[in-house]
């Protein structure tokens, strides 16, 4: 048993890996002006960010939120999943769900108190691309008309947010953001795209700590501000930031063409 599961974390490190020497291929094939520039979302933007569980939003895009707010952008966000297996132990707690539906809640408000919110109550640990979660998906893009699709990148190192990126690609079909902007929360992606969210992220802060049922089974504040620290330092502006792939729907498309 010990030994499958190795097998098969190593075999997903070695896909994520190929991943990204691909992506470092395709930089050329897509010819990306791949200099790292700040992200600038234009005034009262529609914006829709997908989070695979209720606490990715704030882990990987929680400052760009709060930036958001001096914008007047309209930001929904769409939960693939509800948290249920976000114990210690991975077991699934159908109590949790609530619980953490009510933490998302709370940390958004610190951070963006207008922004609408939508759970899809898919099954955690086990989010499947399927036709149904297409359709709806579709149909929230239809009517959001979002300027920006904001998701995981398609190396982040978890199934859900994997296929997170899948379904959102899927759902795609007549629909065309300016943008499609992808952040990081497990791995850390090859930026072309950032945000100083120094002004954010005492709230940032305060926002994942509302997300109280997670924290006892790893050190996110840490993790997270401390990628953000990591961000900033290598960037040489301000104290922390966030980064992103962003991506235009014709170089999207071509993009998943090659996958
Ligand atoms: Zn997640």
């Amino acid at each position: 048993m010990k030994k499958t599961l190795l097998l098969s974390s190593a075999a997903r490190r070695l896909k994520n890996i190929t991943q990204l020497l691909n992506w470092r291929e395709t930089k050329n094939i897509l010819s990306i002006d791949y200099e790292l520039k700040e992200l600038r979302i234009p005034e009262k933007s529609s914006i829709v960010v997908l989070s695979p569980h209720p606490d990715d939003d704030i882990f990987g895009v929680g400052g760009l939120i709060g930036s958001l707010s001096k914008k007047m952008c309209s930001i929904h966000i769409v939960y693939l999943c509800s948290g249920e297996s976000g114990t210690v132990s991975g077991a699934s707690d159908t109590n949790l769900s609530e619980t953490r539906k009510k933490e998302a809640i709370a940390a958004l408000v610190l951070l963006h108190g207008d922004t609408t919110i939508e759970f899809l109550n898919q099954p955690d640990g086990s989010l499947q691309v399927s036709a149904k979660i297409i359709e709806k998906l579709s149909s929230i893009f239809k009517n959001h008309k979002p300027d920006y699709i904001i998701a995981p990148w398609f190396g982040d190192n978890h199934e859900d947010h994997q296929t997170t990126f899948q379904i959102m690609r899927k759902s795609l079909l007549g629909i065309s953001p300016d943008k499609i902007l992808l952040y990081e929360v497990w791995t850390p992606l090859i930026p072309n795209r950032y945000i100083v969210i120094d002004d954010y992220i005492d709230a940032k802060i305060m926002a994942i700590n509302e997300h109280t049922s997670q924290l006892s089974s790893r050190n996110y504040i840490d993790a997270i501000i401390g990628l953000n620290a990591y961000r900033a330092g290598m960037i040489g502006e301000g104290k922390y930031a966030e980064c992103f792939i962003e991506l235009t729907t014709k170089q999207f498309d071509t993009l998943c063409a090659l996958y």
